[in-house]
């Protein structure tokens, strides 16, 4: 079963090792072997879905429901101050790994490894230019 050369896939079928954080009918929970902070734990859906954009309703309702979960189990094992969570979709966006997983982040302050890096342009976009931008996806909602 699972998606042939996906090592998340893999992961799932126990075909390759991983460090278990939590597991039930749809979603496996591990830690991610580069770890950016202690505990920094990826949630992914037993079904294969290569990224957000190809995944149906129902896997995703599934997997993020039991994001926090996972979130407040990582919160009382080491108590961090916060937590960041992110997903990468695409090559582009920096997803190497293209079986769906969020990456649960948690931050003990200043200087613990995450810093995600943007800059805003606040100035290109006025209030009008947000509306129009806005419309502009709305209309695209399926
Ligand atoms: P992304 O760049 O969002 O696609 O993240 C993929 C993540 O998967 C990276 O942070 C890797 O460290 C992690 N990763 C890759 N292979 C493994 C593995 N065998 N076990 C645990 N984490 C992995
Ligand atoms: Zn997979």
């Amino acid at each position: 079963m699972g998606h042939e050369d996906c090592i998340f896939c893999k992961i799932i079928n126990g075909d390759l090792p991983s460090a278990k954080v939590y597991e039930d009918d749809y979603v496996y929970a591990f830690l991610d072997i580069s770890q950016v902070t202690k505990g920094h734990t990826l949630v992914i859906p037993k079904t294969h879905t290569k990224n957000i954009f190809e995944t149906p309703a129902e896997v995703s309702k599934e997997l993020f429901e039991r994001i926090p979960k996972v979130a407040n189990a990582i919160k009382e094992a080491y108590n961090p101050l916060g937590m960041n969570l992110l997903n990468n979709n695409g090559a582009d966006a920096e997803q190497s790994v293209f079986h769906l997983h969020i990456h649960l982040i948690p931050r003990y302050g200043e200087g613990d490894g995450y810093s995600p890096n943007w800059t805003t342009h606040t100035d290109d976009y006025t209030p009008d230019k947000l509306q129009e931008i806005a419309a502009e996806i709305n209309q695209n909602i399926k």
